[in-house]
């Protein structure tokens, strides 16, 4: 068997025309743009390869965007500050603050700050706490963008065994929610491993559909997986690479050329999950600038 492969580049394209189209619509009625307020703390070169892509996202799709760039000294108080401002600011539908955050701040404090209702990244208690009800809110972009991606091909999740390997509050624990909802998309029956999981292949081998974001390069071989599994790499890894240009390239969490021998579907790294968080964030963006999650009475 070899798998077919889940092209996030083309549904994330599917994904930013139809944000596109109704960005254009809702300008046209005689509303400003979208706007997105990126807070960048620090100079993290990897937050800045995230941020280019979200700013040329946003820039594609007819979304205004700024990244405020904070010094990484930043106390914690002087950072709430900032975001307070903007949370009041009625021209600022959506804020992000890139993670990780300096060591000094709390991310779970700062993210608290956030106007939940201009939460686009979906990492708000309240957002989370609203996922786990089945309520509408912003969804974390990445779980929400491998979702899109079941929709697009068609690939039945109800009532089968889903496994999420790792459990962070942005990736693993928001995406075992949305697959493991009885009242909303998902309906899987779910089993989260992390770090602590005694045997993973125990549990990994007995998955139809296998998410791993567990930020381990090549966690996932083809003996852990079951014959025709869907097999979902949301990791990211930069090993180093003397054949490349730069010096390193970008690998999963699964090794892609063993496990596609075995999956019925797989996604590449990159040019899978990647694309798709981004194109959820402009989702997410435009959601807020039309308060289409919270209504205003
Ligand atoms: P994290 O470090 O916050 O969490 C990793 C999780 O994996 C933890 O729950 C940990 O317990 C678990 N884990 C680690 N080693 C394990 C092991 N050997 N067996 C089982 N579980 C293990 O990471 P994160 O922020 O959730 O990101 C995970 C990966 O996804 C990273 O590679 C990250 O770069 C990538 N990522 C990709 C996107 C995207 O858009 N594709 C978005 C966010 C994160």
């Amino acid at each position: 068997m070899s798998a077919e492969i889940i092209d996030g580049k083309k549904v994330a394209e599917l994904v930013r025309t139809r944000v596109r189209e109704d960005v254009a619509e809702w300008v046209g009625k005689g509303n400003r743009a979208p706007f997105l307020k990126v807070i960048l703390v620090g100079d993290d070169p990897a937050s800045r390869v995230y941020i280019g892509a979200k700013t040329r996202a946003c820039e594609d799709v007819g979304i205004e965007t700024s990244t405020e760039i904070l010094q990484d000294t930043i106390s914690a108080k002087e950072l709430k500050d900032v975001i307070r401002m903007y949370n009041t600011d009625d021209a600022v539908d959506g804020i992000l603050v890139q993670l990780p955050l300096p060591s000094h701040l709390s991310s779970h404090d700062v993210i608290e700050t956030i106007n939940h209702k201009k939460d686009v990244d979906g990492f708000h208690p309240m957002n989370v706490g609203r996922l786990a009800l089945d309520q509408p809110c912003f969804r974390s972009c990445t779980p929400a963008g491998v979702m899109e991606l079941f929709k697009y091909y068609s690939i039945a999740v109800k009532a089968k065994h889903a496994v999420v390997v790792g459990a962070s509050n942005i990736v693993g624990s928001p995406m075992a929610t949305m697959l493991s909802r009885e009242n909303s998309s998902g309906k899987a029956t779910t089993t989260i491993c992390h770090k602590y999981t005694r045997d993973l292949t125990l549990h990994t081998i007995n998955a139809d559909i296998l998410i791993v974001a567990a930020g381990q390069p090549h966690l996932i071989k083809a003996e852990m997986v079951k014959e025709g599994a869907v097999v979902i790499d949301v990791g990211i890894n930069r090993v180093a690479d003397e054949t490349s240009e730069k010096g390193y390239k970008l690998i999963g969490d699964v090794d892609f050329e063993s496990v596609r021998k075995k999956a019925s579907w797989i996604t590449p790294v990159p040019g899978g999950v990647g694309p798709m968080t981004v194109a959820m964030l402009m989702k997410n963006t435009l959601l807020a600038a039309k308060q289409s999650i919270y209504p205003t009475d």
